[in-house]
């Protein structure tokens, strides 16, 4: 029963987690909040997750019951994602490999969240919708994707925004300067209120994801989606999945903020897999990388 422990901190998350056979065992993370209207810049958040990851790493073991020893393997974020966070998370995750004499996995982050979400919602073989929030920049108190979801609530009045689909491309391209510039207008003229704005931007991009996730599971004959990434905690997102699901008869899988925003345990979690699949990382290249695709994985451990 191999136990692996999983450090994540590509962004301005940072979480240790410990995952045993599809157990969640401990999941603790902290958030780098910066001041409202602000970003989160490369340096401050990796001295920010320097500054707790050992604490973060203690309160894992506590909570999982754990010592070093019963630990397994120690996956991290090898990428994508900012450079210094991941760096210095990754730095952690080499120093304790050594010290306990563990063997080491770099994990993709992205691959983290899938096996996240079909460990938790126990999907067989969905077809994922992957969203995340990344550098969003709009007032970030407490969070730019949660501020818009709570003001899309209150909007009654739907917005025509650029809506871009090809074949199983979507862009965002001319969203925010429509925002920016006409909507500018139309809030100086009372045409409509910035709750209706986020009600219509809600509206139109969760349209376009549906849309390419119903023509991908229509490919494929697909009777199962499963929503991951950071976004994906949003209800009014699960909520058009689960209509669109529901016409044709498939079934929608989502979950909530402990598992779909970033945690220590997704990287657990893809360490487990890989483990039990014979990966091994060597020390000479357990580095990280800014850019790493999905599809740059082979992923040895499914069919
Ligand atoms: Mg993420």
């Amino acid at each position: 029963m191999p136990a692996v422990l999983g450090f994540e901190g590509s962004a301005n998350k940072i979480g240790v987690g410990v995952v045993r056979d599809g157990t969640v065992l401990a999941n603790p993370r902290r958030t780098y909040v910066t001041a409202p209207g602000t970003g989160f810049l490369p340096g401050d958040t990796a001295r920010h997750h320097r500054a707790v990851i050992l604490d973060l790493l203690q309160e894992a073991l506590t909570e999982a019951g754990l010592t070093s020893q019963d630990i397994d393997c120690i996956a991290y974020t090898k990428g994508p994602g900012m450079g210094a966070p991941l760096a210095s998370v990754a730095v952690v995750a080499r120093t304790v490999a050594q010290l306990w004499n563990k063997p080491l996995l770099g994990v993709n982050h992205c691959i983290g969240h899938i096996e996240m979400g079909r460990l938790i919602t126990g999907a067989i073989s969905p077809t994922v919708l992957y969203v995340s929030g990344g550098n969003t920049q709009i007032s970030n108190d407490p969070s730019p994707g949660y501020n818009i979801e709570q003001m899309a609530k209150r909007g009654k009045k739907l917005v025509d925004l650029p809506y871009t689909v090809k074949g199983m491309d979507v862009s965002f391209s001319g969203i925010l300067s429509f925002i920016e510039d006409a909507a500018q207008r139309m809030l100086a003229t009372g045409e409509c209120t910035p709750e209706d704005l986020c009600f219509s931007l809600q509206e139109t991009v969760f349209a376009m994801l549906v849309e390419i996730t119903e023509r991908a599971m229509a490919h494929c004959g697909s009777k199962e989606a499963l929503i991951v990434g950071g976004v994906g905690c949003n209800t009014r997102l699960q909520e058009m999945m689960a209509a669109m699901c529901q016409e044709r008869g498939a079934q929608l899988f989502a979950t909530d903020e402990r598992f779909c925003i970033d945690n220590g345990a997704m990287i657990a979690q893809a360490g487990w897999e890989m483990f039990q699949a014979g990966h091994r990382t060597p020390l000479r290249e357990s580095g990280i990388t800014q850019r790493y695709r999905t599809d740059e994985v082979e992923v040895t451990w499914r069919d």
